[in-house]
């Protein structure tokens, strides 16, 4: 988690997905707890609004997880996968260059390689 550049980039989808998620939660249930605490004040009208803000914003973090989560499964049906020179773990590679999942050793994939495992 410290260095971004060496994550593999199926975890990193849902690294991001998983936060979107969390986050747009944490978003509505800080606007219904403002919105709770001030109703009947003068302040209702506006926090009101910020309810609603904080609920379309969410709904749309919670749409961008969701999606995440589907490109992530997708594209990891169709990933080659390939064992880690470090750690010997099989791990799965998104494009010519990723890293592994479990140790971030960078990885390469060679064209003709990737030819051979499918054949
Ligand atoms: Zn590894």
């Amino acid at each position: 988690m410290k260095n971004i550049e060496r994550l593999n980039k199926i975890k990193r989808i849902r690294t991001w997905a998983n936060w979107n998620m969390g986050l747009s939660i944490l978003f509505m249930f800080v606007g219904m707890g403002f919105f709770l605490y001030f109703r009947g004040t003068g302040l209702q009208s506006s926090f009101q609004m910020l309810f609603l803000i904080l609920l379309m914003i969410s709904f749309f973090m919670m749409m961008i997880g969701t999606v995440l989560y589907m490109i992530s499964g997708m594209v990891s049906t169709s990933a080659p996968v390939v064992e880690c020179p470090s750690c010997h773990k099989a791990t799965k590679m998104l494009g010519k260059e990723d890293a592994c999942m479990f140790c971030g050793q960078p990885l390469r994939l060679d064209e003709e390689r990737a030819q051979e495992k499918k054949a």
